[in-house]
């Protein structure tokens, strides 16, 4: 850390990250290779993190379904914890690829990753990294560790969809409406519905390809982001009315917080995945530049999501406790109470904020 100026004073303030190198050619021909080059009739399981988003099941299933396009007969797509997909999500073409985790092949040919940063995120299934013919990992974050035997990893993609689709595309493989589908979901939910920073020319280049093929950009939406149960909307008002903000907090900065108990869920018959959105709305309280929403996931466990305008690396404050994402959009398991998960939080804010404010701070809420 230095101690340069461009911030509060007596801030200490995150160096720039030297920008981090998309995938060579020799990743991507690495890649090709290790889907070209598979024996005959071969297993392949494909996997995305715990607690899977649109990104995840997006750019999972819609490269699935280009690998049957391929031929490859024994397919699997699993990801770890409970086999349940979040209700918008489980329209998604390909979901008939779905196995639940302790159901997959034990040494598959080959193993496709998506979306994961790190092995955490593969929770149990982390061992078929050792017993797979090989692994490919297929992600975009900065923080991606490169574990597995291939990566192609490109930080400056929007979303993990990016690079699915052009490893597919690399194979040979055409769009269809099922696999724009599945693409689309994804590059929606990471670029916030193409609002976020991340949103470049490319992926609306991309996105017009995806359209091409005939989906319904306002049926998917509405089905994926604007369709909830009764119940999530009481709910949402119970946790967004206990929001607090402390201007002071990230160094004068400010934080915006609030959290969400399990005992929320029950009391509105919700699952879990409802509490996703949360954090958009409350993200937007003009007063903070970090945000952050606390998700009870079992007792004495929380799942943190956490927003920075562009001022905060969240991704440092995440990596610092355990967990992992981007800049401007992170999070990490935290253990403990809610208010002592947050404190945790205070203590690495004022480390992470980004000392140069024309580069550094273009808001991307990717994640
Ligand atoms: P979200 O708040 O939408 O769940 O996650 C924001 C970003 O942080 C995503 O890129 C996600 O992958 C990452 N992230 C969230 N929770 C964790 C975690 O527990 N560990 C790691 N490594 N990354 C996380
Ligand atoms: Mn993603």
């Amino acid at each position: 850390m230095t101690g340069s100026s461009g911030g509060p004073a007596g801030t200490a303030f995150v160096d720039e990250p030297a920008p981090v190198a998309g995938p060579s050619e020799a990743d991507w021909a690495a890649a090709v290779a290790a889907v070209r080059d598979l024996p005959e009739d071969p297993e392949v399981l494909l996997i995305c993190h715990v607690n899977p988003d649109g990104d995840a099941l997006g750019s999972m299933l819609g490269f699935g379904l280009g690998l049957r396009r391929l031929g490859i007969r024994r397919l699997q797509a699993t990801f770890p914890g409970p086999p349940e997909v979040p209700e918008p999500l489980r329209g998604l073409p390909g979901a008939e690829l779905l196995v639940p985790a302790d159901r997959v092949y034990p040494a598959p040919d080959l193993m496709i990753c998506f979306d994961a940063a790190s092995e955490s995120r593969l929770g149990e299934l982390l061992g078929r990294l050792d017993t797979a013919g090989t692994s490919v990992v297929l992600d975009h974050h900065a923080s991606n560790t490169r574990f597995g035997a291939v990566h192609v990893v490109d930080p400056a993609a929007a979303a993990t969809s990016v690079v699915a689709e052009e490893l597919l595309d690399r194979l040979g493989v055409p769009l269809d409406a099922a696999i724009a589908e599945c693409f689309y979901v994804a590059l929606a939910t990471d670029t916030g519905s193409f609002r976020f920073a991340a949103t470049t020319p490319a992926v609306h280049l991309m996105a017009a390809r995806l359209l091409a093929t005939g989906i319904d950009p306002g049926v998917i939406s509405r089905r994926i982001f604007d369709t909830r149960p009764f119940g999530a909307v009481r709910l949402y008002g119970d946790v967004l009315g206990r929001a607090r903000l402390e201007p002071a907090s990230a160094a004068g900065l400010g934080l915006v917080w609030t959290y969400a108990t399990l005992d929320d869920l029950t009391r509105h018959d919700q699952r879990p995945y409802v509490l996703e959105p949360l954090i958009d709305s409350v993200r937007c309280a003009a007063e903070a530049d970090v945000s952050c929403v606390v998700k009870q996931i079992a007792p004495g466990e929380w799942a943190v999501s956490m927003r920075s305008k562009g001022r905060v690396d969240v991704s440092r404050v995440a990596v610092a406790l355990g967990g992992g994402g981007h800049r401007f959009a992170a999070g990490f398991t935290g253990r403990g109470t809610a208010d002592e998960v947050v404190d945790r939080i205070r203590e690495q804010l004022d480390g992470a904020v980004i000392s140069d404010d024309s580069e550094g701070c273009r808001p991307s809420g990717r994640a």
